[in-house]
């Protein structure tokens, strides 16, 4: 603990926390070492972790990034930082976000963004770029982020290292700060596979506060781990002759089509009809849920209240106009509007449809093929201050990552190696719904 302590100390300009729980970490790391000694330590005895600010941890504070969650503290944890502890993992720090994990680029922090540490001109990814950034430079051994549309997948693509969307109701959302609750899933950012592995395993299986979770047994997933025989493997054409792919990626996924063949596996082409409409279809359905889920920040139950509010109308209006950052706003209209009478059909309604077909299409290739492979992102870390420009186009580069949130499915990104300019590219697969293992045994050899 002291030893990340200190490179947290000499990284604060990455802006990678909104708070360093150092006493509570030396302490838990002092009682973890008696539990060692004693042998009756946990699964995660020594590892030290960092949560997205967006998962409550009791008697500490949470913002999700936000000014309306200002002086709010979590006064019960998750199930899943009750999970962790259990384990005797040491929870070090609340990681920086995009505000509500409303994001891809860790920009829409009210704390401001958070830098690539293999390049501190770029963004880290997001939302959970602090948890990802964390992970890269050293200041913890493994991060829990939260992934609504790719937001625990991008950031760990742009920064090198592993990132792991379990599927929906694998996991609970219980203590979690709802984004978006039909999408929003918590999952490991990690060097490693086998952490991934064991970081799922414990957090993982039903919970009584979450009824959305699956009641299937979860696997020892980091002891199973084994080499996978022949797979058969689909990769998404449109990836390789899409003009807005970047050309690294695309040779990128090339290389690593070529040498899954030469390793004797079998890697097809194939079109994905409904991919123009995998973006819109997760905005207005990621919004509606948006809309719904912030209502509660009223100025009342939580956090921020306006100082020149006077009656209870202004309370609210006030408080939540300063409280919310702009694209929090944005995305709370947008939502508003097609939740709203005359508007429900043509969005909402339309949109839940265009999800069911796009979910049966990928579980027809995911009958043919074990997995599908595209890349993460089409393309590595952006400068910083390169989305403020344009909203849309942000939302766009989010096109292979919100298929997995619409789905449901597992999915992993790994890193790929280097661009020429030494930025980190990341590939990404995808499987059956809770296949984690065949995808956790897949990952550690196909890196
Ligand atoms: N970029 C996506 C969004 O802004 C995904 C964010 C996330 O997964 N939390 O909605």
């Amino acid at each position: 603990v002291k030893g990340y302590l200190n490179k947290i100390a000499s990284n604060t300009h990455l802006n990678a926390f909104n708070e360093v729980f150092e006493n509570d970490a030396l302490e838990s790391a002092r009682n973890v070492d008696l539990r060692i000694q004693q042998g009756t330590a946990g699964k995660l005895a020594g590892m030290v972790i960092a949560i997205k600010d967006n998962i409550c941890y009791k008697g500490h504070k949470v913002s999700a990034s936000s000014k309306i969650l200002e002086g709010f503290t979590s006064i019960y944890s998750s199930t899943i930082v009750e999970r962790l502890l259990a384990e005797d993992a040491v929870i070090i720090a609340r990681c920086n976000c995009d505000e509500f994990g409303m994001g891809a680029s860790n920009e829409n922090s009210h704390f401001g963004p958070v830098k690539n540490f293999a390049d501190e001109t770029r963004v880290a990814g997001g939302s959970s770029g602090g948890s990802a950034v964390a992970v890269q430079a050293g200041m913890c051994h493994a991060a829990i982020g939260t992934d609504t549309g790719g937001s625990v997948r991008q950031p760990a693509s742009f920064c090198g290292i592993i990132g792991l969307k379990p599927t929906y109701g694998r996991i609970s959302r219980h203590g979690i700060i709802a984004y978006a609750s039909s999408f929003d899933q918590v999952g490991p950012i990690t060097k490693s596979v086998e952490d991934a592995a064991l970081l799922l395993e414990v957090m993982a299986g039903t919970d009584e506060y979450d009824s959305t979770l699956a009641n299937i047994t979860v696997p020892a997933f980091a002891e199973n781990i084994k080499k996978p025989g022949p797979k058969k493997i689909a990769y998404l054409q449109e990836a390789l002759s899409s003009p807005g792919v970047d050309p690294d990626v695309k040779s990128t996924l090339v290389e690593y089509i070529d040498k899954l063949r030469a390793d004797g596996h079998t890697v097809k082409p194939i079109a994905f009809e409904y991919l123009d409409y995998i973006v819109p279809t997760y905005y207005i359905l990621a919004m509606a849920e948006a809309s719904s889920n912030l209502s509660r920040y009223d100025g009342v139950h939580y956090g921020y209240r306006s100082p020149a509010a006077t009656d209870l109308v202004s309370t609210y209006k006030k408080s939540r106009s300063e409280g919310f950052g702009k694209e929090v706003k944005r995305r709370i209209m947008l939502g508003t509007f097609v939740l709203s009478a005359g508007y429900y059909d043509a969005y909402f309604a339309k949109a839940q449809k265009v999800r069911r077909l796009i979910r049966e299409k990928t579980d027809s290739i995911l009958k043919e093929y074990d997995f599908i492979l595209i890349p993460t992102a089409p393309e590595p870390a952006p400068p910083l201050g390169k989305k403020e420009k344009d909203p849309v186009t942000t939302y766009l580069a989010d096109i292979f990552t919100v298929q997995a949130s619409l789905t449901g499915a597992p999915a992993i990104s790994l890193p790929a190696g280097n661009n020429s300019k030494g930025l980190p590219l990341g590939l990404q697969l995808l499987t059956r719904h809770f296949e984690e293992q065949e995808l956790l045994d897949f990952s550690k050899y196909f890196l």
